[in-house]
């Protein structure tokens, strides 16, 4: 195929799609965005079409503008994927947004492919709570089933007195209540699958989160030879049931040297964002080459690669420049409290460098 006149179409115009378009012009593709959004981070790199997901006559005429279909924002309703997949091709299926949009499908796709998940109980009234908490014990998490992210729509409950008050704070949609994993460390396993099925797996990346937001990334995660062959089979059993096409994250807790299951992403993500400088062939990049149904680039790490998310407020730019070998992302975001408005990635030698240059990162973010 050659890649010259592809026009690819992606739903969401946020900073993932914006990172999407920068890696897939160099390829000679053209982009185009649907967003409802009409100040979204990639709406200067090509055409926006600002409209609802619910507008099936703006998404019909979008998908008719495009060659093939992608996303960038797994909120979207499954029923706006079907309406443009019966006009163009689309990666990945709506079946794995429908999965991945709820904490209960997941869970239940994991227990079907043998994959570890905390213990879980759906739950909606206040009498399924208090025996679900009975059942699981303390700590445990309550959650939404959906629209949860960066850790909104969940309470950690220690103790019964705390039980009310999580289920008033949430109370209103369906809920999942978990085990609370007291996990070593947290890890991701990004990979791209193309088509044909041939897979690449990035290195396992370890993340570090404030409040549910992911804030430092390290990739390859430190000594983690004895998980990857887990993360591997784990992922590539998800990506091969939903005959998954383009990059797919799925997040693990350690525990006990082992991987559980917390949650996966049904697109390019966050904990990926290290592999544009840090990786021979970025995720962004290998999403756009799966969707297009070109080979898959070289996954594997070029350095040590620390990111960093520029959070709530930004940076002296001019300070951050100045770090030998900081790369600084910016999405074009108005600042706000916990808002994902940047990153930076440092890719070193080795892990040493890398940290003592993290350390002057660090400085300058907080
Ligand atoms: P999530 O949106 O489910 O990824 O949750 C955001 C963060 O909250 C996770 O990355 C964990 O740090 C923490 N968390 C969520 N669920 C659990 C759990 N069952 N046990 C321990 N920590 C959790």
């Amino acid at each position: 195929m050659s890649t010259g006149p592809i026009t690819v179409g992606i739903l969401g115009a946020g900073q993932l799609g914006r990172m999407l378009a920068l890696a897939g012009y160099p390829l000679g593709l053209r982009f185009r965005f649907f967003d409802p959004n009409p100040e979204s981070p990639a709406r200067d790199l090509a055409p926006l079409t600002v409209a609802s997901f619910d507008d099936s006559s703006a998404l019909a005429a979008f998908a008719q503008s495009v060659d093939i279909l992608t996303l960038e924002f797994e909120n979207i309703p499954v029923i706006a994927l079907e309406i443009v997949q019966k006009l163009r091709p689309l990666a990945p299926c709506p079946q794995a947004l429908e999965i991945s949009q709820d904490r209960l499908y997941e869970k239940n796709l994991c227990q079907a492919l043998k994959i570890p998940t905390p213990a879980n109980i759906a739950v909606e009234t206040k009498e399924q709570l208090l025996q679900a908490v009975q059942e699981i014990g303390f700590p445990c998490v309550l959650k939404t089933r959906r629209l949860g992210y960066d850790g909104k729509g969940q309470k950690i409950i220690r103790a019964r007195e705390q039980v009310d008050t999580a289920f008033q704070a949430l109370a209103g949609s369906p809920l999942i209540l978990e085990a609370f994993i007291p996990f070593t460390r947290e890890v991701s396993q990004i990979i791209a699958r193309n088509k044909q099925g041939e897979i690449a797996y990035y290195p396992l990346s370890q993340n570090v989160h404030r409040d549910g937001i992911l804030w430092n990334t390290i990739a390859p995660a430190p000594d983690a030879a004895a998980l990857i062959p887990q993360a591997q089979d784990y992922t590539t059993r998800i990506a091969r049931k939903l005959q998954y096409t383009g990059v797919l994250a799925v997040e693990y807790f350690v525990h006990n040297g082992e991987l559980i299951f917390n949650e996966m992403a049904p697109r390019v993500h966050n904990s990926g964002h290290w592999t544009i400088e840090g990786a021979n062939c970025s995720q962004f990049e290998n999403h756009v080459r799966a969707v297009c149904g070109l080979p898959l680039g070289n996954p594997n790490e070029r350095g040590a690669a620390r990111m960093f998310n520029i959070l709530s407020t930004l940076p002296d730019t001019e300070r951050m420049l100045a770090i030998p070998g900081a790369h600084v992302h910016l999405y074009g975001k108005a600042e706000r409290p916990g808002r994902k408005l940047g990153h930076v990635t440092l890719c070193e030698q080795n892990a040493a460098q890398a940290d003592e240059l993290a350390r002057q990162v660090e400085s300058l973010l907080k």
